[in-house]
């Protein structure tokens, strides 16, 4: 393809991205194919020959279209959104241009000084104090690929530095024997990349039972990290999460911190979906206690309307960060080196794509105030749904329905909302996904599109309200 057919190409694919976004409404929400259904429609090998660029869109629709779950769709009410707009594909197709692959500061200035100024603007933006920021050159923000990342990375720096801290003390004990002694804590509700990362790192991840609000307290750390000292174990880390997966609520990291200020533990704040809504001051107070924290993560990749990926990170002091992830060949070292930022010193992958770029777009296009005007939209519509399952006296709202979520279920034995929830999703009508709090299964109802409105909620809850009828009648029979 040349410059004048990508010019004409280009401009149909714009038409095609904003026909599809207009009109996505007219799909069903989920698709209705089985498992291999893709290789029965393509060709078991590559085309010699490049293919006619209609035949390859001519595919699009009717072999991958038929196969996609559609996020931004109005009746997508699952998981948690995933961001997107139209400046940030813009600003990816910019970055896919541009294409350099930012590793240090030498292999694109502009892309890693970009990252620490829009860092520090979303630092601001959401409450971070200055510790946190590029501009006080101790610690800092850069972005990852997704949460799990940001989780794994800080534990493996928190792991590290335990262990020089240990290898100091005790110089004849091997590492291995050091490592078997660490212990690391977050709730039972923390996200499973928790539990992963622990594996990964090779260390014991424990969970702790939150209170009936939902959320870990610093007594229930404090008795765990008391029985584990007895036993001879060494806690290290601890992840508290600010918007739990399953029902958004949220740990006291003011309680949290105070342990781990106490006990020399490094404190990580896990808040991939809720540390978007902390753009609006009135839910900054939830980050009482961030003082403590070492780390930091959150994805604007799930409610900030910039689109996958993106997972910013921040740190309080990067030069433990980069202690414990710098390997140095000479292929990669420049002349700046002492002044300027390498992110493959911040991360686990070598090769990072210009990423701040949409996050910068999105900043500047919607403003802080377009952004928390979208923020608070989909706050109110959850409360909206939520007093809809309220009024009706066959259903229950499990936790505090404090940003976009929504969790609810019927009351009686968990199998009547476990048939409700596959009735929903079978009809193609909503799609949602359940989540298990305590031993109750409940449905999770997640604000999730951009525009979403009142005629949104309405027609979600009529849905609900008519199968949840059908599936009583049923039970019942
Ligand atoms: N942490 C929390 C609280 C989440 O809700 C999620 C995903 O929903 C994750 C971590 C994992 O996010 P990612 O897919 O970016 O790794």
């Amino acid at each position: 393809m040349d410059a004048s057919e990508f010019r004409k190409r280009g401009k149909e694919m714009v038409d095609y991205i904003a026909d599809y976004m207009e009109n996505i409404h007219s799909r069903r929400v989920i698709p209705e194919v089985q498992p291999g259904y893709l290789r029965e429609m393509l060709p078991n090998k590559a085309p010699r020959k490049g293919d006619a660029w209609k035949d390859v869109m001519k595919d699009v629709e009717r072999a991958v279209m038929p196969g996609i779950t559609h996020w931004q769709h109005p009746r997508f009410h699952a998981y948690f959104p995933a961001g997107n707009s139209y400046p940030s594909i813009l600003a990816d197709m910019l970055s896919d241009a541009i294409g350099c692959i930012g590793f240090s500061w030498a292999a694109s200035p502009a892309c890693t000084e970009l990252e620490t100024v829009v860092l520090d603007w979303l630092a601001k933006m959401i409450g971070l104090p200055p510790v946190f920021w590029h501009e006080h050159g101790i610690g800092g923000g850069v972005i990852q690929g997704s949460a799990s990342e940001c989780v794994l990375v800080c534990l493996m720096a928190a792991r590290h530095a335990a262990i020089t801290e240990l290898k100091n003390k005790f110089p004849f004990v091997e590492e291995g024997v050091l490592l078997s002694r660490l212990v690391a804590y977050c709730s039972k509700l923390a996200h499973s990349c928790v539990e992963k990362a622990g594996m990964i790192s090779l260390v014991k991840m424990r969970e702790l039972e939150p209170d009936e609000s939902l959320s870990l307290r610093g007594s229930t750390l404090q008795r765990a990290i008391d029985e584990d000292r007895k036993m001879g174990l060494i806690p290290f880390f601890v992840c508290a999460t600010l918007g739990t997966t399953a029902v958004c609520s949220f740990d006291n990291l003011n309680e949290l911190g105070a342990v781990c200020e106490k006990e020399n533990i490094w404190l990580h704040v896990d808040a991939a979906y809720a540390g978007s809504a902390f753009i609006c001051p009135e839910f900054q107070h939830l980050l009482k206690g961030i003082e403590y924290a070492n780390s930091f993560n959150f994805n604007p990749s799930k409610w900030m309307l910039v689109n996958f990926d993106c997972s910013t990170m921040w740190v309080r002091d990067r030069k433990v960060l980069q202690t414990a992830l710098t390997v140095d060949p000479l292929y990669l070292q420049h002349s700046h080196s002492d002044k300027a930022i390498d992110f493959r010193h911040w991360g686990i992958p070598l090769s990072r794509r210009f990423r701040s770029l949409k996050l910068w777009f999105v900043i500047r296009t919607y403003g802080i105030e377009g952004l928390q005007k979208y923020i608070r939209e989909h706050c109110r519509l959850a409360k909206k749904f939520e007093g809809l399952v309220r009024k009706d006296s066959r259903c229950e709202v499990m936790g505090k329905v404090q940003m976009g979520l929504v969790c609810f279920r019927l009351r009686g034995h968990n199998y009547r909302t476990q048939m409700l929830l596959r009735a929903i999703n079978m009809s193609g009508k909503l799609h949602m996904v359940p989540a298990l709090i305590h031993d109750d299964y409940v449905i999770r109802f997640a604000i999730c599109a951009q525009n979403a409105n009142d005629d949104d909620i309405i027609y979600a809850w009529n849905v609900i309200s008519e199968m949840a009828s059908d599936v009583i009648n049923a039970c019942e029979s």
